[in-house]
């Protein structure tokens, strides 16, 4: 879809930081992460929540999820992480094309999905995570 953001990055005609990626499903560094590390795991093709999405497609996606979350755990050192999937416009699901955050925690961290503003990073920065968790995923 030539007016979705995530469909672009994906698609690479939006610059995105991609972690990881393979035919079907691509990690990519929130631009507006919550921690650093914050990642988006979504579809290569446009769902717009998890019920659009077919079952066993559902599955392949979670197993890529937990690959990734490896990464970004290992890339930044946190202490756990919180993997969440918001399903519409009254869940706070702000692209309408289905993406998993996995959020890195560290103890007393104080983030939270209420942090009135997320942090801004740059785009350099943004790639230099990416390369980190890469990396991790790859080993
Ligand atoms: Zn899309």
């Amino acid at each position: 879809m030539r007016d979705c953001v995530f469909c672009n990055i994906v698609e690479g005609r939006v610059p995105g930081a991609i972690a990881h990626r393979n035919d079907s499903f691509v990690a990519v560094m929130d631009k507006y992460p919550i921690n650093k590390g914050h990642t988006l795991v979504m579809p290569a093709k446009h769902y717009p929540t998890i019920l659009d999405m077919p079952k066993e497609e559902v599955g392949r996606l979670f197993i890529f999820v937990a690959k990734v979350a490896k990464g970004v755990k290992e890339a930044t050192g946190a202490a756990g992480l919180n993997i969440g999937l918001n399903n519409g416009q009254a869940a706070a699901q702000l692209i309408p094309h289905l993406h998993v955050h996995v959020i890195p925690r560290h103890q007393d961290d104080g983030a939270s999905w209420n942090r009135p503003s997320r942090l801004l990073v740059a785009a350099d920065e943004l790639s230099k995570w990416a390369e980190a968790i890469r990396q991790k995923i790859s080993e």
